[in-house]
């Protein structure tokens, strides 16, 4: 069972202003399908092609280089665009909101340290919201296409938020201002997906 590309739930240009069309096209079209078409090529006849991206993911260790980078991208990225909407941004509510106030004292302090996880990533690599295995919550980020899914994470969890500091994910719009695509995903977060990721996790 190969992996597949999976269709987006809007439309390339749904998230402008604030993702524009161009980068959506080639960050899913070629960027993400790169991925899967990589990933399945380094599994190819192998044990770990009857595994869900989920379980390859927890038991990284056991694969090739290839596998770790092609496989995190085509989870990171399955990820990415379900926790993008065209009608996201404000902020979340009930169970979440509340586990948000309870592990970062307030909605803006946990919106600082996210921030500051994306901003102060080197390189390309990702910033994550997860639930840890005792149930609190962890901000963190990661490098390349790792997540905290990963048996080799240095944050190990379940992710309910990510986002995309690669140059792909920005760059035609906002060229080295990393710090203005950071601000502007705020506004296309998907809250009712990250709820149900955070239920899921519980
Ligand atoms: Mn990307």
């Amino acid at each position: 069972m190969a992996h597949q590309l999976p269709q987006l739930s809007y439309l390339y240009n749904s998230l402008e202003p604030y993702i524009d069309s161009r980068t959506m096209e080639i960050h899913h079209s070629k960027h993400h399908n790169a991925y899967v078409t990589n990933l399945n090529n380094a599994i190819a006849g192998t044990d770990a092609e009857n595994l869900s991206i989920e379980e390859l993911c927890k038991n990284i260790s056991k694969y090739p280089v290839a596998v770790r980078n092609n496989g995190g991208g085509h989870f990171n990225h399955s990820l990415f665009w379900k926790i993008m909407s065209p009608n996201g941004g404000g902020m979340p509510h009930g169970k979440l909101l509340d586990a948000i106030i309870s592990n970062f004292g307030s909605f803006e302090n946990f919106k600082e340290k996210f921030n500051a996880a994306a901003t102060t990533r080197f390189g390309s690599g990702w910033a994550w919201l997860c639930v840890k295995s005792d149930k609190s919550f962890a901000v963190c980020s990661s490098p390349n296409q790792d997540n905290p899914l990963m048996d080799i994470s240095e944050c190990p969890g379940t992710p309910i938020l990510g986002l995309d500091v690669w140059e792909h994910a920005y760059y035609l719009n906002y060229q080295n201002r990393r710090p203005d695509y950071i601000s502007a995903f705020w506004n296309v977060i998907n809250w009712a997906e990250v709820s149900r990721l955070f239920e899921s996790a519980q």
